[in-house]
């Protein structure tokens, strides 16, 4: 308390990353108030230090708040050890290998409780607690809260909260640097992405996403290390991909990774497609479209951009597939079995996802058929608006008519009497029966397209 108080009395300089007193910054000066942090993360707090622990919410919801956004998610760092914090918070478990933390809930909401990390003791060797590129395998050594801020990635992820002051505790610089829209990585930049090089991808996600320039020292090592990421685990990356993709950023996001040279090997088939001139305006459109729903609050589903991504692979195993002879439905379904196959091993997409994409590639099968009973059948399947977005996107893309996905829309808003009278009448069997009675009285069918893929070409 009585630092504290000499700490404002003196009004220090704002610390620099190697600098090792905390500045505290009154709520006067910084504006974030209690009120602003989610219910659940402030009892968490509140519990915490009524039994005489240290508490803070840290990390990205502080940064959030002090740029006037909506923080995803609150975590809580304290020097409580997790069985402690078990202990106090009465809904959580101890959750982790690699970090142990504590889930606490409240509802439907978790906040992620961590003890404040420290350096690594003599006791444990290099060798078991990183890789032979250094890259950080465990980290369960418990330190002080400044050694916890100096062992976070960005000086701007290192703020920390107290809801009882409404004081930010600043170890690192990150106040000022986010005031000049700076993301500086702390410590020594390439030692830090080698310990984890998922730290590249966070520079350009949060860089992308929050309006801040990578200081130079902090980007310089970037493409050199890009490489080491092909030793983190499929699963890390996928995660930190579906991040960047749904960071409402996610063509700067994109960008971004072009210029530091990390697309390569990442999402490989985002090379791919971005060489295909159809299947880059199919995937630049789907990504506008995702940032555009999430700037609009609205919901986006990973399922549906993960297989606007692949379509393009997907349509051309399709095609494959029907030159070898397959006929069409059969053709889709082993194209898509094909592209999930790779796709899945390099980039581990979790199964969860794997069904709702196959459902949507399916339905544009079934956008093609408009003559008869079929059509009516299908605005009762469960993912239809999400596969006639998907058929718009592709419509707007030039890959089908417009004509197709309007005639889709306007089935669907339009009533039962309205819809018998937009249906084209069911194509005659090939091999006619042989009794003629009645065919003098029906309409000559309009042609049905032989392959879903085609129509509307
Ligand atoms: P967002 O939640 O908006 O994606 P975030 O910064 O909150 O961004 P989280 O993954 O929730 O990201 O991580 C919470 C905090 O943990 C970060 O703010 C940072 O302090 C620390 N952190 C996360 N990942 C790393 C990392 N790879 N290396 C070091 N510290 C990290
Ligand atoms: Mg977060």
């Amino acid at each position: 308390m009585i630092r504290k108080l000499l700490r404002r009395v003196f009004s220090k300089p704002l610390p620099d990353s190697s600098s090792s007193s905390p500045l505290v910054i009154p709520v006067a000066t910084h504006g974030v108030r209690r009120e602003q942090i989610s219910p659940c993360a402030a009892k968490v707090v509140a519990a915490l230090q009524e039994r005489g622990f240290q508490a803070f919410v840290v990390g990205g919801a502080v940064r959030d708040l002090l740029l006037g956004k909506h923080p995803k998610d609150f975590d809580v760092a304290t020097d409580a050890r997790p069985e402690q914090v078990r202990a106090v918070v009465k809904r959580s478990r101890v959750i982790g290998r690699r970090f142990r933390l504590v889930h606490a809930y409240c509802g439907d909401e978790i906040v992620e409780v961590s003890t404040f990390r420290g350096e690594h003791g003599v006791a444990e060797t290099d060798e078991a607690r990183a890789d032979e590129h250094g890259r950080i395998l465990r980290d369960n050594v418990f330190g002080t809260q400044e050694q916890d801020a100096k062992r976070r990635d960005f000086t701007v992820n290192a703020l920390f909260y107290d809801p009882q002051s409404q004081e930010i505790w600043d170890c690192t610089g990150g106040y000022r640097d986010l005031q000049a829209r700076r993301l500086c990585m702390i410590g020594d930049p390439a030692t830090r992405y080698r310990e984890d090089p998922v730290r590249m991808l966070r520079a350009v996600r949060l860089a992308a996403s929050l309006g801040l320039a990578i200081e130079p020292r902090s980007r310089a090592p970037i493409s050199e290390l890009a490489p080491l990421l092909h030793h983190v685990p499929p699963s890390r990356l996928f995660e930190e991909m579906l991040k960047l993709l749904l960071s409402g950023q996610s063509q700067e996001c994109l960008r971004q990774l072009r210029e530091e040279g990390l697309h390569h090997g990442l999402f490989p088939m985002l090379d791919v497609i971005l060489e295909q001139p159809m299947g880059e305006r199919f995937v630049n459109l789907a990504l506008a479209n995702t940032d555009r729903r999430i700037k609009e609050d609205k919901r986006v589903s990973p399922a549906f951009l993960l297989a606007a991504l692949l379509w393009h692979e997907v349509l051309n195993a399709w095609r494959q597939a029907e030159a070898e002879g397959f006929k069409p439905v059969p053709a889709l379904y082993q194209a898509m079995d094909q592209v999930l196959a790779s796709q899945a091993e390099k980039l581990a997409i979790p199964r969860r996802f794997c069904s709702p994409m196959k459902e949507l590639w399916a339905l544009q099968q079934r956008f093609a058929h408009r003559s008869g009973k079929r059509p009516f059948r299908l605005p009762e399947h469960p993912r239809f608006r999400a596969g006639l977005d998907f058929l718009l996107l592709r419509c707007e893309s030039g890959e089908v008519a417009p004509e197709l996905g309007q005639w889709w829309a306007d089935f669907y808003a339009a009533d039962e009497v309205a819809r018998l009278q937009m249906v084209t009448p069911e194509p005659r069997p090939r091999r006619r029966p042989r009794s003629r009675k009645g065919a003098g009285s029906r309409e000559a069918p309009a042609a049905e397209p032989t392959s879903g893929r085609l129509a509307g070409e």
